[in-house]
């Protein structure tokens, strides 16, 4: 049942677009290779975590409402101070804070035009102007555009790597940005950074207009956690403390917390980890540009693609068919290219000979 309006919404919610997550398929037996989650089980310290009944105190209890021990966690891989860090649910939750903090202002908040989708439901939401900037014709950030705009710019975000076209911009890029927007936040999204890329955080005591959001969701393994975390200036971090503080947003529950400690710190498994997406990445990337696709250099768990004679809707629905679930985002530019996250090598191997088949019988 579908429901479009109804006499009892407010003005606002009727005119929202709310965003559409990919498909969650329940029951059928797909490989899913649709939203981007690690195919792998997480850091063995979360069973760990979970096993025993020493929890079970703690849940008779509210939760720390500040996440103390998990912040400190955190601002322990990255050298900072628990200060420069806030947690929320999921780093979804952590940008809907920054936008209000951050950006809800006259002048329009600048992003590119093919980038994460919840950018401008989040604006459309609080009430954010917006102004896209065009990608170049390879799909990278236009750097001089983007800076060139700062001083009529509300703020800008980047999504590094980008999603969904997985293209990474260097931190000597970001530097230049920084500085161009050094009256405004500079929000650098990495949920894809451990998949390729240098992680922006290492530049926040000198940048205090710098807010690096990251997930336990990808790279950790733990979509189902929900668990994202912001680092920046303190000044920031209070800013975001009192969007959420002030928007009665629930804390970290205790499980979450507890979990999302033990897995931050296993900096091996994660390692490990990456380095298998990252090699089944780059296997999977060759034999499609084999089989005739264009595939846009990516630093994150997925690749995009095109194929040269074969529209992205028709192997889209033989894949499905397949029982091969991948992404198609019928949006203008862009409706010809697949988001395929990287899965593991057998579930690459059977999405490869699915997509071998199809080519083959066209
Ligand atoms: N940023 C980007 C660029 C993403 O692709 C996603 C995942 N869809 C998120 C943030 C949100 O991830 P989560 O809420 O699971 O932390």
């Amino acid at each position: 049942m579908s429901v479009t309006s109804s006499p009892f919404w407010s003005e606002a919610v009727t005119r929202l677009s709310p965003y559409v997550p990919g498909e969650q398929p329940r029951g059928e037996k797909l490989v899913k290779l649709n939203t981007n989650e690690n195919p792998y089980p997480p850091s063995p310290r979360v069973a760990h975590a979970l096993a025993g009944d020493a929890h079970l105190e703690a849940l008779r209890l509210y939760p720390d409402p500040e996440s103390l021990s998990l912040r400190k966690a955190i601002a322990g891989q990255f050298d900072l101070v628990p200060e420069q860090v806030f947690v929320g649910n999921g780093s979804d939750e952590v940008l809907a804070h920054a936008f209000y903090a951050f950006f809800k202002r006259e002048q329009p908040l600048l992003f590119a035009d093919i980038t994460y989708s919840f950018y401008p439901v989040y604006c459309q939401f609080f009430e954010v102007p917006f102004r896209t900037q065009p990608l170049c014709q390879d799909f990278s950030f236009d750097v001089d555009a983007l800076a060139g705009a700062a001083a009529e710019a509300g703020g800008l975000i980047i999504a590094n790597p980008n999603a969904p076209t997985g293209r990474l911009l260097g931190l000597a890029d970001i530097e230049n940005l920084l500085e161009a927007y050094a009256h405004r936040v500079v929000l650098v999204d990495e949920a894809y950074i451990d998949f390729g890329g240098e992680s922006a955080a290492q530049l926040i005591d000198r940048y205090p207009n710098l807010l690096v959001v990251q997930t336990l969701s990808k790279s950790r393994s733990l979509a189902g956690l929900r668990l994202g975390y912001a680092l920046g200036d303190p000044a920031l971090i209070t800013g975001l403390n009192r969007a959420k503080n002030s928007f009665n947003s629930y804390p970290i529950d205790t499980l979450t917390q507890v979990v999302a400690e033990a897995a931050i710190g296993d900096r091996d498994w994660l390692d490990d980890c990456t380095g298998k997406v990252i090699s089944t990445r780059e296997r999977v990337s060759e034999r499609l540009a084999a089989l005739g696709f264009d595939v846009v250099p990516s630093a994150a768990n997925f690749v995009f693609a095109q194929h040269g004679k074969v529209a992205a809707a028709e192997i889209y629905a033989g894949l499905r068919k397949a029982g091969v679930l991948v992404r198609h985002f019928d949006k203008p530019r862009i409706s010809n290219f697949l988001r395929i996250s990287i899965g593991t090598d057998a579930e690459m191997d059977t999405f490869l000979g699915a997509v071998e088949r199809l080519l083959g019988d066209l």
